[in-house]
């Protein structure tokens, strides 16, 4: 991918996980502001239900008595005691302003006394389950004029209460509406502030319902006990005061999410970077150096050359294996530069320890692309000259993959060779070639793979494979190098078996080229050609 839009993707990215946070905790916001103005209407709702419960229940409570004691009178339901009884229910009745007795539409007498031709009431415009009459507008003559009273009745008594008591209910607003209806009925008995008679609707014979309807935050209850219902309407406005309210609380926190997220995005656009353009840039950047692994003769122990091996110290200062980049190099034709720039460095590197040590040699790694290319001979012709090197200096490393295209592979090898460079075969047994295939192959070496040298001395089945290897080894008439020896056991085996050389933790790890060069001197005092 092209720099540039890579790091547009990766501004884009980091814009969306910055963004999504704070959009989701805008939505959270409006989602918990509706959540907490429908918690605020269904309280208000709920409270007025409440006074009008309660309201029924004083005046249910009241009418039973008056019935009750109705016959104590001598039948009479405006004696004296039934009054006197009126007015003491009246007076305990704190939703109360009157109870009284009803014959036909007319109140004749109540807890205000006998009231001489009675008391109009008018027609009632609602009936309940309990088959209670309501009447929503009554006037009385004695009240004050304009105010309209709600009278409740069943049988023949009644109850009078203020039409604002029920939904006297304090607000924290003063345009919050509220009502209180009958059960079955669209018409309000009671309201304060505008209600909408469609909102009854939306019960749909459930006990209490909650909404926005785009203006209203709305709550509309129903009692289980009596027919009431109660309506509270939140004015739209005050949600935008809470989705602020909300937003300030959450959009930081989102803002703080986005960015970690961002953070977490820029993280992954980094590793997902591809390792072409990585490799690119430390190459700029000479982020690659070589470390040095000796290799011992068997037989003696002495330290007759290192393979060397590329190490990328990244800007950061951490270490990236060849085992990781090495292949993706390979997959994306990067591997070419990569062998240039590994020939460069130990060009550098290496001249001081040839002049110190003529015979030692040092081992190259090439991949399949460098030996599928003329160019590569040329190239370490070019080695040769930089580092003032012959060519029993040089020794090639090529793994088995290295020969996939075995007609050019083996022109490439045979150039090689002719500049009197020796070729090793790396890694061999790991791939699929085959004696015959390997036969046709003109070499000089073998490197037994680590993970062969591993079983020696173990009951893995491989552990005889081995054998074979060094079999097939010496009847190819090829010397044999074994990598990743670690124990004493392991090298005794080798040598014991007609192996020449080895390389491994038990001689030395890989190291700068500073200490090889130190190391050398102290075992090998210098021996100038
Ligand atoms: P390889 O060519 O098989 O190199 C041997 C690997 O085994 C090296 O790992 C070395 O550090 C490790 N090793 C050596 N002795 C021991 C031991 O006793 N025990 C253990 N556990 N490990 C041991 P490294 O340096 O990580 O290289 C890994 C692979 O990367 C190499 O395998 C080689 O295929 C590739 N590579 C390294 N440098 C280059 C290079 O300059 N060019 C190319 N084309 N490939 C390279
Ligand atoms: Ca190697
Ligand atoms: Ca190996």
């Amino acid at each position: 991918m092209p720099k540039a839009s890579a790091t547009t993707l990766a501004v884009i990215t980091g814009l969306i996980a910055l963004s999504i946070p704070i959009l989701a905790a805008l939505k959270l916001a409006q989602y918990q502001s509706l959540e907490s103005e429908k918690e605020r209407a269904l309280s208000y709702a709920t409270e007025v239900m409440g006074r009008s419960e309660r309201t029924a229940l004083q005046i249910f409570d009241g009418i039973e008595k008056l019935v009750r004691t109705r016959g104590d009178s001598g039948d009479d339901p405006c004696s004296e005691t039934q009054i006197a009884l009126m007015r003491e229910i009246d007076l305990s009745s704190s939703y109360i302003q009157a109870i009284g007795y009803v014959s036909g539409e007319r109140m004749l007498c109540s807890s205000m006394g006998v009231h001489p031709g009675g008391l109009a009431l008018g027609p009632a415009e609602q009936v309940t389950r309990s088959n209670a009459l309501v009447r929503t507008n009554v006037r009385l003559p004695t009240a004050v004029p304009d105010t309209t009273f709600i009278v409740i009745q069943r049988g023949s008594y009644a109850a009078i209460i203020h039409k604002s008591l029920p939904i006297d209910v304090s607000t924290q607003e003063k345009d919050v509406s509220l009502a209180t209806f009958t059960p079955g009925y669209r018409e309000f008995r009671t309201s304060r502030g505008l209600v909408k008679q469609e909102w009854i609707d939306r019960l749909q014979g459930r006990n209490e319902v909650t909404f926005f309807d785009g203006e209203y935050v709305v709550a509309v209850v129903q009692s289980t006990r009596f027919a009431t219902g109660a309506v509270a309407a939140v004015p739209g406005v005050y949600l935008n005061t809470r989705v602020r309210e909300f937003a300030m609380i959450l959009v930081p926190l989102g803002l703080l999410a986005g960015i970690a997220l961002a953070f977490v995005a820029r993280y992954l656009t980094k590793l997902q970077q591809s390792l072409p353009t990585l490799i690119k840039a430390a190459l700029r950047k000479n982020e690659f150096f070589m470390v040095y692994q000796p290799l011992v003769d068997l037989q003696t122990r002495e330290w007759v050359g290192a393979e060397a091996l590329i190490r990328w110290r990244r800007a950061d200062g951490t270490m990236m294996r060849p085992d990781q980049f090495i292949p993706a190099a390979e997959e994306s034709g990067m591997i070419q530069r990569i062998t240039q720039h590994v020939l460069q460095l130990a060009a550098q590197d290496v001249p001081q320890i040839f002049r110190q040590h003529p015979d030692f040699h040092i081992g190259i790694n090439l991949s399949s692309a460098d030996l599928h290319a003329g160019e590569t001979v040329a190239l370490l012709q070019q080695l040769l000259r930089d580092a003032s090197a012959g060519p029993h200096n040089i020794l090639i490393e090529a793994t088995e993959r290295g020969f996939m295209n075995a007609d050019i592979a083996r022109e490439v090898v045979r150039d090689i060779r002719a500049l009197g460079i020796d070729v090793a075969i790396d890694d061999f047994g790991t791939g699929y070639s085959s004696l015959s295939y390997l036969e046709s192959f003109e070499l000089d070496y073998l490197k037994i793979d680590k993970s062969f040298v591993d079983t020696i001395g173990t009951d893995a089945a491989t552990s005889r494979v081995v054998l074979h290897i060094i079999q097939m080894a010496k009847s190819l008439n090829l010397k044999m190098i074994a990598e990743g020896v670690e124990t004493e056991a392991q090298e005794q085996f080798l040598r014991e078996h007609g192996v020449q050389f080895a390389q491994g933790w038990l001689f030395g790890k890989p190291m700068p080229v500073a200490d090889l060069a130190s190391e050398l001197a102290k075992r090998r005092p210098a021996k100038p050609a």
